[in-house]
C-alpha cells in the first residue's frame, strides 16, 4: 500500500466537513467566538463632530489675531446636545468627547488659554483668553472619519477579539450573530491506560491523550465531550461511541486502537457499524490515520503514542475544527528558521520538536531532546514544530526549514 502525502489526507478529510449552525449570544459572552454573517456599521462613527479636547470651542476665524480673548457663552460636558449655534466672535467650554455646537469648527485645548482650572465642578469662566491662533479642524473629530455607515466593519468567519467587541458595542449590536461551538466527543482507548488519579500498576501507563487533546479543543472553543477510556473490547468501545451519538457530537476523535494489532477493536467496531478509511501517510510520526464515521457521525483515528497524537492532531485536527467553527480557511503561518544542529529524518514529512531561539532577530532551532513517538517531554519543552519535507533525509547546520511556532 502507497503512502498518502499529507496534503492530500487532509484535503480528503476537510471535504467532509461544513461549518456548524450560526446562532446569536450576547455581547458579553462573544469573545473568541467565530462571525457567521459579516457586521456592517448600522450609522458612521463618530456619529457626530466630536472635541478631542477638554478646551473651548470656536470659530477658527476669530483666533487668527491670538492672543484674543473672546465671552464664553456656553458650558457642554460629555453627553449633552448643545442645539445651538456659536456666534461669530464667542467660546464654548467643551470636554473631550462632547459634541460640538453648529457653526463652531475647532477648539483649543485649555492649555493652550488663560483658563488652568481644572478641578470637577469648576464653572465656565465668563471670558477666555487663547494664546494661539487654531486652524479650522484642529481638535475636532469629524463625524463619519472613522467608518462610514454600512461598510462592512468585522467579516464572517472572523474569530472575535477584545478590541472587536468593544467596536460591536459601539455599532449597537448587543446581540452577536456567531457559529455555536463545535462539539467534539473525545475518546482514549486501550486496557493499558489509567487515569491520573489511579495507582500506577505493572504493566499499565497514564492516559495522556485524554488531556492533551481536550485542551487543544478547549484552546480552539470546542464544547467537549469526554468518552473515557474504552477497554480493548468491543462492547466498551461501542457504548461509549453511542455516547457520542446521543450527545450529538460533530465529530468523534479518538487516540489508539485504530492501528493492526490484535486489540485494535475501535477499527473493528467503526467498520461493523459505520465506515472507515484506514491511511498510512507520509509523515512521521503519525504514519496510521483512520477516518470515516460511525453511523452518520465523522470520525478521526489518531495514533496513541502521545506525540503522534499531538502532531496528528495540529496537523489533521486543528483544521478540522476551524472549519466546523466557520472560521475563513487559511494556511497556518509558517517561519523560516534556520537549523542551529544538522536533522535526520526517514524521508517521511516529518514533523520535528524543537526549540526555536531568537540570535540576533534570526529564528536559529535545535530539537527539544529524541524524537520517539512516546516521549511527550520532547513536546513539552518545544515552542516549534519543524517541517522537514517528504523525500529529504538529511539536513546539514544552517538549512533553512519551514516551522510552525507556538506562543510561550
Ligand atoms: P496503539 O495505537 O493502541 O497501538 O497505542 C500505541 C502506543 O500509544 C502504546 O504504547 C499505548 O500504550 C500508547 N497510548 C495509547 N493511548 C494513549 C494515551 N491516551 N495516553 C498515553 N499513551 C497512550
Ligand atoms: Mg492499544
Amino acid at each position: 500500500m502507497s503512502l498518502l502525502s499529507v496534503t492530500e489526507a487532509r484535503q480528503r478529510i476537510l471535504a467532509r466537513f461544513t461549518p456548524v449552525q450560526p446562532t446569536e449570544i450576547p455581547l458579553a459572552q462573544a469573545n473568541h467566538r467565530v462571525l457567521s454573517r459579516d457586521i456592517r456599521a448600522g450609522a458612521e462613527l463618530p456619529p457626530f463632530d466630536n472635541s478631542s479636547m477638554d478646551g473651548f470651542a470656536v470659530h477658527a476665524a476669530d483666533t487668527v489675531d491670538a492672543p484674543v480673548t473672546l465671552p464664553v457663552v456656553a458650558d457642554i460636558p460629555a453627553g449633552s446636545y448643545p442645539d445651538f449655534d456659536l456666534p461669530r466672535g464667542q467660546a464654548a467650554r467643551i470636554m473631550t468627547g462632547a459634541m460640538l455646537p453648529r457653526l463652531a469648527d475647532a477648539v483649543i485645548p485649555v492649555e493652550d488659554t488663560d483658563f488652568t482650572e481644572r478641578a470637577p465642578g469648576t464653572p465656565a469662566p465668563h471670558q477666555v483668553t487663547l494664546h494661539k491662533p487654531v486652524r479650522a479642524g484642529d481638535s475636532v473629530r469629524r463625524r463619519g472619519a472613522d467608518l462610514k455607515e454600512n461598510e462592512v466593519v468585522l467579516a464572517a468567519g472572523r474569530r472575535l477579539r477584545a478590541q472587536d467587541l468593544g467596536l460591536l458595542s459601539m455599532l449597537g449590536v448587543a446581540q452577536v450573530p456567531v457559529y455555536r461551538l463545535p462539539r467534539i466527543g473525545l475518546l482514549s482507548s486501550g486496557d493499558e491506560l489509567l487515569p491520573p488519579e489511579m495507582p500506577l500498576l505493572p504493566g499499565k501507563v497514564r492516559d495522556a491523550n485524554s488531556y492533551t487533546l481536550a485542551a487543544l479543543m478547549d484552546d480552539l472553543g470546542c464544547e467537549v465531550v469526554p468518552l473515557g477510556i474504552a477497554s480493548d473490547n468491543a462492547a466498551d468501545v461501542r457504548s461509549r461511541l453511542e455516547q457520542a451519538a446521543a450527545a450529538n457530537v460533530d465529530l468523534i476523535l479518538s487516540s489508539a486502537g485504530v492501528s493492526v494489532g490484535a486489540y485494535d477493536y475501535v477499527k473493528d467496531v467503526i467498520v461493523s457499524d459505520g465506515e472507515l478509511s484506514f491511511w498510512r501517510v507520509d509523515m512521521r510520526p503519525g504514519k496510521p490515520l483512520a477516518f470515516g464515521q460511525y453511523k452518520d457521525i465523522p470520525f478521526i483515528g489518531l495514533p496513541g503514542n502521545p506525540v503522534s497524537a499531538f502532531v496528528g492532531f495540529e496537523v489533521f485536527v486543528r483544521p478540522v475544527v476551524e472549519k466546523l467553527s466557520g472560521m475563513t480557511p487559511r494556511p497556518r503561518p509558517v517561519t523560516r528558521v534556520s537549523l542551529a544542529e544538522a536533522v535526520d529524518s526517514d524521508g517521511r514529512e516529518s514533523y520535528l520538536r524543537a526549540v526555536v531561539t531568537f540570535e540576533n532577530g534570526r529564528p536559529q532551532a535545535r530539537l527539544a531532546g529524541h524524537q520517539g513517538s512516546g516521549n511527550l517531554r520532547s513536546v513539552v519543552l518545544a515552542n516549534a514544530l519543524l517541517i522537514i519535507p517528504s523525500g529529504v533525509k538529511s539536513l546539514p547546520p544552517a538549512a533553512e526549514v519551514d516551522a510552525w511556532l507556538y506562543e510561550d
